[in-house]
């Protein structure tokens, strides 16, 4: 009979916070083995607004626990992770009727000096009836402000933290269902789905970070206990050819009193969302409403000169926020900060996760191990992630480095390519001296060598994997480029 394999840890959600934890726990000397039932980051972690951010409205809502931690967080992140993470200067306007300008200062102030800011520059007063702005904005728009965030790579800092979790020592599955758990004598067993078949492991500690199905992998934990932790809230986003050119992001205030950011996307789009609304339904179903592309349009329109209609969108997407909930606030204003619930029956424990963001999931994952005291320190606040191991402030610097070492490559080529890997490029580049060693050449920049990277390195399967998750070359690449792309995965399938 075949030996069951034995983990300290079993992570069950290949999300945002299941590979957070993977990567922590793996550094402290555990045993590791994470399953994802799809792609990485296939569900909520690459379908967010993609802010490494304070949540300045959260304010509103007296959450300053979460928005101090967030704010830390942000620099932190931005060290870590400076080829997928940068600063953003947000501008705000302010408008007649809604939040007065004092208020707004007021929130700008802590927002500033909350979270210990170092890097990011400090918020000002902008005239809106000059510069880029004044083209931009309604006439009504006089002033505002201008404050610093920074962006991510959502589904990039998924993978990142992965690899770096298998190198050091974890086990990562992906297209791995966990099906069933049990408790015995102390430990759990579990059974998994994938395509090679059925399989049981064995772990002494289960971490739900299931997202979206948390309830339902803790149902399978606990059979027959009442499961009604989470509140699904859905959110989405549209993609406009560019509507503003220069690179500064706007927050507009609606007047329901929720938000709606419009920020400089993949260089020739401007991303719009997001929304909040209930969801009922099986989250792998969610996707865009009528209603909701007519929420975001309307809001482009109250604020900016151009007029933009649903059908004028390129691309939109949805995610599902997995909130805890608490039985009183609405969509909007339930809280984003985590709760995790811990299971201690017979010895074998589960930790589950609701909430959280993108932006604090490196310490729920130092917390989530702390909670559960399985030796180690906490070690990840300084440790860059694989091809972050450069100064934040010095991404230009780091392309003319590589630009005298690489000198035959397109400069706008290296530049996505330092984006999206960092230093790893030297890895994707070793033994290549010229364009023809990127071997077939498949549309736009996107070349078979990188298909052979993505495939080796950070855990890719299908073409969607590399096109919509890795990278979002599906929005730059035509109709040609894509069934290239399939068929470039159909031909490694078939010689697998
Ligand atoms: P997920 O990313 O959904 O991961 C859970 C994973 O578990 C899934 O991939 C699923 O396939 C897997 N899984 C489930 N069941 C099983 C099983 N039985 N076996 C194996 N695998 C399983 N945060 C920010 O910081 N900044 C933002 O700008 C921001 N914007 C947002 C905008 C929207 C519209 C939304 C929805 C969220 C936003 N967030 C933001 C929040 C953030 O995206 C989420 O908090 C975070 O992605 C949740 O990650 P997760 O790992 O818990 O869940």
């Amino acid at each position: 009979m075949a030996q069951t394999s034995k983990y300290d840890l079993l992570i069950i959600g290949g999300g945002i916070n299941g590979a957070g934890i993977a990567r922590d726990a793996a550094g402290r000397g555990l045993s590791v083995l994470l399953v994802e039932m799809n792609d990485l980051a296939s569900h909520t972690s690459s379908a967010s607004t993609k802010l490494i951010h304070g949540g300045l409205r959260y304010l509103e809502h007296m959450e300053f626990r979460l928005v101090r931690e967030s704010l830390i967080e942000r620099e932190r992140i931005l060290k870590i992770a400076p080829h997928i993470v940068w600063p953003m200067r947000f501008v705000l306007p302010h408008d007649k009727g809604l939040r007065p300008k004092w208020l707004l200062r007021l929130g700008l102030f802590f927002y500033d000096n909350l979270g210990g800011r170092k890097l990011l520059p400090a918020t000002k007063t902008v005239n809106l009836r000059e510069g880029p702005h004044a083209q931009t904005l309604e006439d009504r728009l006089v002033s505002g402000f201008e404050y610093s965030d920074c962006w991510v790579e959502d589904a990039r800092l998924v993978v990142l933290n992965c690899m770096d979790a298998k190198e050091r020592g974890a086990d990562i599955r992906t297209h791995t269902q966990c099906t069933a758990l049990s408790r015995k004598n102390g430990h759990w067993s579990a059974t998994l789905n994938s395509d090679a078949g059925e399989e049981t492991v064995s772990a002494k500690t289960v971490i739900n970070a299931a997202g979206p199905w948390v309830d339902e992998v803790l149902g399978k934990a606990k059979e027959g206990t009442h499961k009604d932790h989470v509140r699904l809230v859905q959110g989405s986003h549209l993609i406009f050819p560019k509507l503003f050119d220069h690179d500064e992001a706007y927050i507009f205030q609606n007047r329901d009193n929720r938000i709606i950011f419009a920020v400089p996307y993949e260089h020739e789009y401007t991303l719009v969302g997001t929304t909040d609304v209930l969801w009922k339904e099986d989250p792998a179903k969610v996707a865009i409403s009528d209603a909701e592309k007519q929420y975001i349009c309307d809001a482009v329109n109250e604020y900016l000169r151009v007029d933009v209609t649903p059908d004028q969108a390129v691309w939109d997407y949805s995610g599902v926020r997995p909130l805890y909930d608490d039985h009183k606030s609405d969509n909007s204003t339930v809280t984003r900060d985590y709760v995790f619930d811990l299971d201690e029956e017979q010895g074998a424990r589960v930790l589950s996760i609701f909430g959280g963001k993108i932006t604090t999931f490196r310490k729920l994952a130092e917390h989530a191990l702390e909670k559960l005291e399985l030796g180690g320190e906490g070690w990840t606040a300084d440790k860059p992630l694989p091809g972050g191991d450069f100064d934040p402030m010095q991404f230009d610097q780091l392309v003319g480095e590589f630009q005298r070492q690489y000198g035959w490559m397109d400069e706008r080529m290296l530049r996505r390519l330092l984006r999206a890997y960092g230093t790893r490029v030297h890895k994707l580049l070793d033994g290549v001296t010229s364009v023809s060693g990127f071997g077939e050449h498949l549309g736009g920049d996107l070349y078979a060598r990188e298909l052979e990277y993505l495939c080796e390195h950070e855990f890719v399967r299908e073409a969607d994997d590399a096109l919509w998750r890795r990278s979002k070359l599906g929005l730059h690449l035509d109709k040609d480029a894509h069934a290239k792309v399939a068929a470039w995965f159909a031909n490694q399938e078939s010689t697998r």
